[in-house]
């Protein structure tokens, strides 16, 4: 098969180029490794069958937030018809000492101010997706190869062809790839030393009947030096306050390092619940249900080098050794490599934004 521009990754940066490719009318094909598209975008959705009203509700296992100011999100959100509504934040924080002392302070939720979708962050990937032809996305192609020439080999074994290929992957899965000809070493070395942003990170959900924590004048926002969630908030779809069938949350970022918690999502879930209830009484040990995402064991989301958290936010973008490869032919659309807000949703907008901007102007010869 041939085709004008191959999109390699079906993120919300890859899927968002698609988006824009598909208005414009250009020719385009996304092949997205795993069996779903979103990437780091996934939610538990429809928990249970005897809650079937909850219906589009989302709960988030990779990003939950995006923020005021972030205004391709904002473009994003309303052009799709998404409900945006604030992170819950009223009441008082916890936190849990070394000692094992819970505090309870009168500071304020860390999240307070950022916004959440009611469909959960999953909403925008359906959304995107929703107009595109489905002939032109193909799950379960991960590539393997690519030469300059535009020939892509998937691990499958299928070949195309493309005039423009643009890799839609994180940099450091696409260090990976076999590229012909090699790249050179300062253009191998840059990539593998852009980190994965929330790559070596893990999720806990759990899901109950009602916000029990909001009744005792809490907020679900907690810190805690035992874990093994280090940093909790309330994950409650808006609707839990008027409608009993949606089920409230909490989440928490898993604590423990990536190797530590490997092959342990059994102990992790029981230490988690036993902690909920430390801090937020006994009810918390009864979920109706919990999920558990270890993004860091995603062999399509980080590599072993994503496996220790970052300790604060890189600076990212586009280093100049990856600038106009094979003469233009070949291009990056991915969060860590975006020209405003790396790392984060908005990142993967602007990446979209930016790549589209760059093939309109130079229409395939
Ligand atoms: C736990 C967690 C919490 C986060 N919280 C927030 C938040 O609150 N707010 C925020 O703004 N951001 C947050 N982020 C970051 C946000 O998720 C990312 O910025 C964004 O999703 C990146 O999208 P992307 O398309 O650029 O990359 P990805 O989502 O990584 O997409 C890359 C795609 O390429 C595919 N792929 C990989 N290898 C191949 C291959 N060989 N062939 C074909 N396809 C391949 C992958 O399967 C994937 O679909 C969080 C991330 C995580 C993990």
């Amino acid at each position: 098969m041939e085709t004008d521009i191959a999109i390699i990754g079906g993120g919300l940066s890859g899927l968002s180029l698609a988006w824009h490719l598909a208005k414009a009318g250009r020719d385009f094909q996304l092949f997205e490794a795993r069996a779903r598209l979103g990437g780091r975008i996934a939610s538990l959705q429809r928990v249970s069958p005897v809650q079937a009203p909850i219906g589009p509700l989302g709960y988030d296992l990779g990003p939950s937030w995006f923020w005021p100011g972030q205004h391709r999100m904002e473009r994003m959100v309303q052009a799709l018809g998404c409900k945006k509504f604030d992170q819950y934040a009223s009441g008082a924080t916890l936190i849990e000492t070394e000692s094992g002392e819970i505090l309870r302070n009168l500071g304020l939720a860390s999240m307070r101010g950022a916004w959440r979708l009611q469909s959960g962050i999953r909403g925008l990937i359906d959304g995107i997706a929703q107009p595109l032809p489905p002939d032109r996305l193909h799950l379960n192609h991960a590539l393997s190869g690519l030469h300059q020439n535009g020939r892509l080999i998937f691990k499958e074994g299928q070949e195309y062809q493309a005039q423009r290929i643009v890799l839609a992957l994180p940099p450091r899965l696409a260090a990976g790839l076999s590229f012909s000809p090699q790249l050179t070493p300062a253009q191998q070395q840059a990539l593998t030393g852009i980190a994965t942003w929330m790559g070596g990170q893990a999720k806990f959900v759990a899901l109950y009947d009602r916000p029990f924590w909001r009744e005792d004048g809490l907020s679900g926002d907690a810190l805690s030096q035992v874990g093994p969630l280090a940093e909790i908030h309330d994950a409650s779809p808006p609707q839990v306050e008027l409608n009993k069938e949606a089920p409230a949350a909490l989440f928490g970022f898993v604590g423990l390092p990536a190797l530590a918690r490997y092959g342990q999502k059994e102990a992790v879930t029981q230490a988690a619940l036993a902690q909920l209830a430390r801090l937020f009484g006994p009810k918390a040990a009864q979920p109706v249900t919990v999920a558990y995402q270890d993004w860091a064991q995603e062999a399509y989301t980080a590599t072993p080098q994503d496996q220790s958290p970052l300790r604060q936010h890189p600076s990212y973008g586009l280093p100049a050794s990856l600038q106009n490869l094979w003469q233009g032919r070949l291009a990056f659309c991915v969060s860590e490599l975006a020209p405003d807000a790396g790392g984060y949703l908005e990142g993967a907008l602007a990446a979209a934004e930016e790549q589209a901007e760059l093939l309109q102007r130079e229409p395939t010869k």
